[in-house]
């Protein structure tokens, strides 16, 4: 299980459409707040979902 730390960063397996794949966390809770780093973009995901998704880096 990923553990989510705001502020940390972690890479998606799917890049994102803008090519960038590292993404920041901003907020944990319920859902995570992850910031594209790349273009910025702001992405709500829920926590068992996220720990598919993203790997720490
Ligand atoms: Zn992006």
């Amino acid at each position: 299980m990923s553990d989510f730390v705001t502020g940390d960063v972690m890479r998606s397996r799917k890049k994102h459409p803008c090519g960038g794949n590292t993404w920041k966390i901003i907020r944990v809770g319920a859902d995570i707040k992850f910031e594209c780093e790349t273009c910025g973009r702001i992405i709500d995901v829920p926590r068992r979902e996220a720990a598919k998704r993203f790997l720490n880096i």
